[in-house]
C-alpha cells in the first residue's frame, strides 16, 4: 500500500494545502511506495516560527550538556532498535545494497552517541585576562538551524546534521531530498519516542525551490546546512546573505586517486573499484579520477577492468548484488548523457556505458561498471562530477605531474594516494588540495574526523569537534572580580 506521507511541525503529523504530491519510487523496479507532501512557503515559514518559539522558550537551549546528551543517546537506542526497518527503508528508496545501507545506519546512530559524548566533554575556557578581570569563553547555540540534504545518503546526511545540530542545543528544521523522504520520516517517528520537547525538531518536506529557499531565505534561521551540488550550494549563499546567516556547505567532488609505480597494484585495484563503484559513484567522495604512473598503467587497467566487469549489479535488497541502482529516471539519465558525451569527446570507453535492462533489472535504473581511458583533461568528462559508476584512467610520468593532474580541478572534496614508499605518499597527499584524504585506502573515515572540502567542494566542516562548532557561537565573558568605577568620563581633565 502508498504511504502517504506529511509534515511533521510542532509535533504534529499535518497534511500540506498543497494538492501537488511527490511519487517516492524504489529506483530497482519503479514501484511507487510512497506521495510525498510538497511543503508551500507559508508552511515552511510556520515550521520555522515554531523552531523559534521553541529555541527561545529555552526548553531544549537551556537543558544542560548532560540532559542533551541523554535525550542524543534515547534516540541512538531507538536507531539501533530500528536497524533493520531502517536499512530496509533506505534500500527500498535509494536502491543502495544491503551492506552500504546497514553501513549508513549503523554510522547514523554511532553520530548521535559520538555527539552525546563530545558535548559532555565540552569544557569552555576561562582565564585571568588582566588582574581582576576573569574571561570566560563560552558556546551557545546558534538558535534555529535549516538542513537540506541530498538523495545519496538520506540517513546519514540527516544524522550528521541533527545530531550536532541537537547536541549544541539548536532546534532545526530538515529538508529531506524530494525523492528520498523515508528514513528522515522514520527518524521523527523515533524522535517521538524520547524526551526530546515537542516543536524542537520540524521535517518539511518539499522542493528544493520552495521549501529549500524558504529555509534559506528566512532571517528567522541563523545557520543553513547544506549537503548537495555546488550549484545549489552557490543559490544558497546567495539567499543566505540577506540576514548573513551562517552557511555550512557539502558539495560536489571529482577526487584523484593516484596509484604510483611502486604501489602494492592489488591494494590499489580493491581501493580503486571501492572508491568508484561504491554506492554505485554517487558519492560525493567518489574516486572518480584514476590518475596511475604511466609505466604500470596497462597492467593496473588490465587487471582493473577484469574485477569491475565481475562486479555483480542488482536490487539492493538481494544479498548477492554489489552494486544497487542509480536514484532516479532523470539521474540515470544525466548520466548516460556523460557517457555519450564521453564517446564524442573521443575518450575510449573500454568497460561497460551501457543501462541494464535484462535479468530482472528491466524496471530498475542500472548501469553498468564504466570505465574510459586515454581521455584528456580538458574533456568534460574529466572536469565534471557525473556522480554515477563511471570512472576516468589517466596517466602520469612523476611525483610533479601526479600533483598537478591531481589538483588540475575546481573541486577538492578528496583524494588518495597509493605507494609503497610511505614518505613519497604523505609528501604527496599534503599537496593534494582536498580535505579528505587517504593513502594506501580509499573511503575509511571516522565520526571524529572533519568533513568538507576545498575550493567549490564547500565551505565549514561537519563531524568531528569541528562538526560541533559548526552549530555554536562563541562568546566573551569578561566579569570583574573586585568591580571599580573606569573613570573614563569623570569630567576633570
Ligand atoms: P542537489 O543540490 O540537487 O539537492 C540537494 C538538496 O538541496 C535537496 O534537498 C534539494 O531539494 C535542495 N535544493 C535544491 N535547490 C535548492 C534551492 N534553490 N535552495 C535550497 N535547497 C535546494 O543535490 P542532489 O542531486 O540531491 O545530491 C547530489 C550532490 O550532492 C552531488 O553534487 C554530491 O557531490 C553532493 N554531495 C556532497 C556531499 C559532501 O559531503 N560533500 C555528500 C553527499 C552529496
Amino acid at each position: 500500500m502508498t504511504k502517504h506521507l506529511k509534515l511533521y511541525i510542532d509535533g504534529e503529523w499535518l497534511d500540506s494545502v498543497n494538492p501537488d504530491r511527490q511519487e517516492v519510487i524504489n529506483p530497482a523496479n519503479q514501484e511507487v511506495i510512497a506521495q510525498a507532501p510538497q511543503a508551500t512557503k507559508e508552511e515552511t515559514e510556520k515550521a520555522i516560527r515554531i523552531a523559534r518559539s521553541t529555541f527561545e522558550s529555552g526548553i531544549w537551549s537551556e537543558q544542560t550538556p548532560g540532559e542533551r546528551a541523554e535525550v542524543l543517546y534515547q534516540i541512538a537506542n531507538k536507531i539501533e532498535a530500528h536497524a533493520e526497518e531502517l536499512t530496509e527503508l533506505e534500500v527500498l528508496n535509494n536502491g543502495k545494497t544491503i551492506r552500504e545501507a546497514e553501513a549508513d545506519v549503523a554510522d547514523a546512530l554511532h553520530t548521535f552517541r559520538y555527539y552525546a559524548g563530545l558535548l559532555q566533554n565540552q569544557t569552555d575556557e576561562t582565564f585571568e585576562a588582566e588582574k581582576d578581570l576573569q574571561t570566560m569563553i563560552v558556546k551557545e547555540p546558534m538558535g534555529v538551524a535549516g538542513l537540506i540534504v541530498p538523495w545519496n545518503f538520506p540517513i546519514l546526511m540527516s544524522v550528521w546534521k541533527i545530531a550536532p545540530a541537537l547536541a549544541a542545543g539548536n532546534s532545526i528544521i530538515l529538508k529531506p531530498a524530494e525523492i528520498t523522504p523515508m528514513t528522515a520520516v522514520k527518524l521523527y517517528e523515533l524522535f517521538e519516542q524520547t524526551d526530546l520537547p515537542k516543536g524542537v525538531a520540524q521535517l518539511v518536506l518539499g522542493t528544493g525551490a520552495v521549501a529549500g529557499q524558504t529555509l534559506s531565505e528566512s532571517k528567522d534561521v541563523d545557520i543553513v546546512s547544506f549537503t548537495g551540488s555546488t550549484k545549489v550550494g552557490q543559490q544558497i549563499m546567495q539567499a543566505a546573505a540577506g540576514n548573513l546567516k551562517k552557511v555550512s556547505l557539502e558539495l560536489g567532488g571529482k577526487s584523484p586517486n593516484i596509484v604510483f609505480n611502486d604501489a602494492d597494484i592489488d591494494l590499489a585495484v580493491d581501493y580503486g573499484l571501492f572508491g568508484i563503484f561504491m554506492g554505485a559513484g554517487q558519492v560525493c567522495t567518489s574516486g572518480s579520477r584514476l590518475l596511475i604512473q604511466e609505466d604500470i598503467y596497462e597492467t593496473f587497467v588490465e587487471k582493473f577492468i577484469e574485477k569491475a566487469k565481475a562486479i555483480r549489479v542488482g536490487p539492493g535488497n538481494d544479498k548477492a548484488s554489489e552494486m544497487g541502482a542509480i536514484v532516479s529516471n532523470k539521474h540515470m539519465d544525466s548520466i548516460m548523457e556523460y557517457i555519450q558525451i564521453g564517446k564524442e569527446e573521443g575518450a575510449h570507453l573500454v568497460l561497460g556505458g551501457k543501462r541494464i535492462e535484462k535479468d530482472g533489472l528491466e524496471k530498475g535504473f542500472f548501469i553498468e561498471p564504466t570505465v574510459f581511458t586515454n581521455v584528456t583533461s580538458d574533456m568534460r568528462i574529466v572536469r565534471e562530477e557525473i556522480f554515477g559508476p563511471v570512472i576516468v584512467i589517466q596517466t602520469f610520468k612523476d611525483e610533479e605531474e601526479a600533483i598537478h593532474v591531481a589538483n588540475d580541478t575546481d573541486y577538492g572534496l578528496a583524494g588518495a594516494v597509493f605507494s609503497t614508499d610511505q614518505a613519497k605518499a604523505v609528501r604527496v597527499i599534503k599537496k593534494v588540495r582536498a580535505g579528505i584524504t587517504w593513502v594506501n585506502n580509499y573511503h575509511l573515515s571516522s565520526v571524529q574526523s572533519p568533513w568538507g572540502g576545498y575550493k567549490t567542494s564547500g565551505i565549514g566542516r561537519s563531524l568531528g569537534k569541528y562538526g560541533l562548532d559548526e552549530y555554536q557561537e562563541t562568546k566573551q565573558i569578561n566579569i570583574s572580580m573586585n568591580p571599580e568605577r573606569s573613570d573614563w568620563f569623570d569630567g576633570e581633565k
